[in-house]
């Protein structure tokens, strides 16, 4: 058994947030263990909820045209979430849940150790660019311990407002040359980095 199957069943054990209690199937995440790109959304929705994969649904079909733009496909990345149950009725995930399911996550980035790790949205972008704006930030990269972070736009977000569709499908094909510069973009110098990765 490998050591994220293993974990993932420790997350299936875990009961910390209220949410553990109306899930229907926990969605710890899916992929390559290898994976050069983890892209972590927000939470699971419905369909996710339903099947225990992330991003199966709308905006999962999305997110795999995105993928299919760099001519990659999902089983070659990693796909996680910032927390793994769904909170009813697709709210917003609280603090306490976000802060419950990050050593979760901490343990997966650990795994995979990834090259590249993209933010999709709001929620998994404020965990490595703190006090950030999306609008600002998109489409921009920090490296720190020779991991690029990344943000874009949510592909749900994308769905529902078209003016975003140009920008999340640029920023997307961003990645690949990113990706083939990676030991050439500098490190986040110390006194400026704002990323504050393993704490809880
Ligand atoms: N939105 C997310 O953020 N994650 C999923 O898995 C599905 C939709």
């Amino acid at each position: 058994m490998s050591a994220l199957t293993e974990l993932y069943e420790e997350i299936a054990r875990c009961r910390q947030c209220q949410i553990a209690s109306t899930r229907n199937r926990v969605v710890p995440g899916e992929g390559a263990e290898d994976a050069d790109i983890l892209f972590i959304g927000e939470a699971p929705g419905w369909h996710e909820d339903q099947q225990g994969r992330p991003f199966v649904g709308p905006a999962g079909q999305y997110l795999d045209h995105l993928l299919a733009s760099i001519n990659l496909k999902r089983q070659q990345v990693y796909i996680a979430n910032v927390i793994k149950c769904r909170p009813q009725e697709n709210r917003d995930p609280l603090p306490v849940e976000i802060a419950n399911c990050r050593t979760w996550l901490n343990r997966q980035i650990e795994l995979i150790n990834p090259r590249l790790i993209v933010t999709l949205g709001r929620y998994s972008m404020a965990m490595f660019f703190p006090g950030k704006s999306i609008s600002r930030i998109h489409g921009t990269v920090q490296k720190q311990d020779n991991i690029l972070y990344y943000a874009m736009y949510h592909p749900a977000a994308a769905l529902h407002q078209q003016s975003l569709r140009q920008t999340i499908e640029a920023d997307m094909l961003k990645i690949p040359s990113l990706l083939a510069r990676v030991e050439s973009i500098t490190e986040t110098r110390p006194e400026a980095q704002q990323l504050k990765m393993f704490e809880v």
